[in-house]
C-alpha cells in the first residue's frame, strides 16, 4: 500500500489543510514537550515566526528514564488545543499507547508515532483507524524496510495519510545523539510514495547541529523538517540542549524564506 510499485505519483498529505509533500517543503516546529500554557504559546509564536505552518509538542513523552518528565497528558492536549485556537497552527502530537489514540485524536490534527514505538503494532493499527494523518518516525535501530512495513500496518487499516520521519539512527558514533541517516530520505522516497520529513533536533541532539542538518534535509529533497523550539531552553523539562531559540530562529526563518519551495 505504501510502495511506489503500483504508482508513479508521490502523495501529498494534508494536515488540517496544510500540505506535506508535493512541491511544498513544510516546517513543523514547537516545543519538545508541552509544559505550561505560556511556554507553549510562546514556542508556537516562535515557530510561526520561523516559518512553521504546523505546531509540534508532546503531551505524552516516552522518556528513557522513568524518573524524567513524562508529559502533562490530557492537560497538555488541552493546552495545545487552546494554542491552536490562538495561533491558527494545526497540532502534531505524539501518542504512545493504543488505548489513548481516540483521546489524542480528539485534540490532534496529526498523530505522531515516535521512534520507540515504530514497531508497536497495536498502536500502529489503532492509529490507522483514528481518522487523522500520522507522522511515523523511524525506529532508531530500524531498517528502511522495517520502517515501511510499520507504515504498512497503518495503511492496512485504511489510513494512507502517513508521513515518514527520519530522526536519526543508532551507530557507533557518540559525537551526536543519533546519526542522521540523510540517505534514508531519497531511498524511502524511491521505495514509497509517502512524503518523507527530517527531524534535525532529535537526530543531532545539539542546537548547533539543527541548522546544518536542516540545510542537508533541504538539499537532499526532504518534504519537510520538524524542529524543536523553546522560549528558555535552559529550563526546558525535555531536550533543552537541542531546542532552537533567539537568533537561531531567524536563521531558520531565513532558510524558509530563501527557498522558494519551503512553505
Ligand atoms: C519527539 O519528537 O518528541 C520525540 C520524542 O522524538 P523521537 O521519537 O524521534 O525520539
Amino acid at each position: 500500500l505504501v510502495s511506489r510499485e503500483n504508482t508513479t505519483k508521490r502523495s501529498v498529505v494534508r494536515v488540517a489543510g496544510v500540505p506535506i509533500g508535493g512541491d511544498h517543503m513544510t516546517v513543523i516546529a514547537g516545543p519538545c514537550a508541552v509544559e505550561t500554557p505560556e511556554q507553549t504559546l510562546e514556542a508556537a509564536l516562535m515557530a510561526r515566526r520561523a516559518g512553521a505552518s504546523l505546531l509540534r509538542g508532546g503531551a505524552y513523552k516516552p522518556r528513557t528514564s522513568p524518573y524524567a518528565f513524562q508529559g502533562l497528558g490530557e492537560a497538555g492536549l488541552k493546552i495545545l488545543a487552546d494554542v491552536r485556537d490562538e495561533t491558527g497552527l494545526p497540532i502534531v502530537t505524539e501518542v504512545v499507547d493504543a488505548g489513548d489514540v481516540e483521546l489524542v485524536a480528539s485534540y490532534a490534527d496529526m498523530l505522531q508515532i515516535g521512534t520507540r514505538n515504530m514497531q508497536n503494532f497495536a498502536l500502529l493499527q489503532a492509529a490507522g483507524e483514528a481518522g487523522r494523518p500520522v507522522l511515523l518516525k523511524r525506529g532508531m535501530s530500524a531498517t528502511i524496510e522495517e520502517w515501511l512495513m510499520a507504515a504498512e500496518y497503518i495503511a492496512q487499516r485504511g489510513n494512507l495519510d502517513i508521513v515518514l520521519c527520519e530522526r536519526g539512527i543508532r551507530t557507533f558514533e557518540k559525537a551526536t545523539r543519533n546519526t542522521l541517516d540523510i540517505s534514508a530520505v531519497p531511498v524511502a522516497q524511491a521505495l514509497s510514495h509517502l512524503p518523507v520529513v527530517v527531524d534535525p533536533s532529535h537526530s543531532g541532539g545539539k542546537r548547533d547541529l539543527v541548522l546544518p542538518l536542516s540545510r542537508a534535509a533541504v538539499a537532499v529533497g526532504a518534504d519537510g523538517i520538524i524542529v524543536d523550539v523553546h522560549p528558555s531552553p535552559e529550563t526546558a523539562l525535555c531536550d533543552g540542549p537541542q531546542a532552537l531559540t533567539g537568533s537561531d530562529l531567524d536563521e531558520l526563518a531565513h532558510l524558509a524564506a530563501t527557498l522558494p519551495t519551503l512553505v
